[in-house]
């Protein structure tokens, strides 16, 4: 069972800062800082919708992935 989305469940990713403050600021593509005040970009923070759920993980893939796992468990809770 492959399940993207569920309502309410919608994933949303944020990059941050090595301080845990969410970083929107413009980066190189190397993830370095271009903004005066941006200390660079550290990790991401995935969040669900329904609150229920979030992560950390300096990959944004690995996110994706644990957030289609929390999808799955409610689908159902085959592991
Ligand atoms: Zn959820
Ligand atoms: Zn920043």
């Amino acid at each position: 069972m492959t399940l993207k989305t569920l309502p309410g469940h919608e994933l949303t990713v944020l990059p941050r800062h090595p301080d845990g403050t969410p970083c929107a600021h413009e980066l190189t593509e190397h993830g370095k800082a271009l903004e005066a005040g941006c200390t660079g970009r550290e990790d991401y923070v995935g969040v669900c919708a329904c609150a229920q759920w979030w992560e950390t993980d300096e990959v944004h893939g690995l996110l994706d992935a644990r957030h289609a796992r929390h999808l799955r468990e409610l689908a159902g809770g085959e592991s």
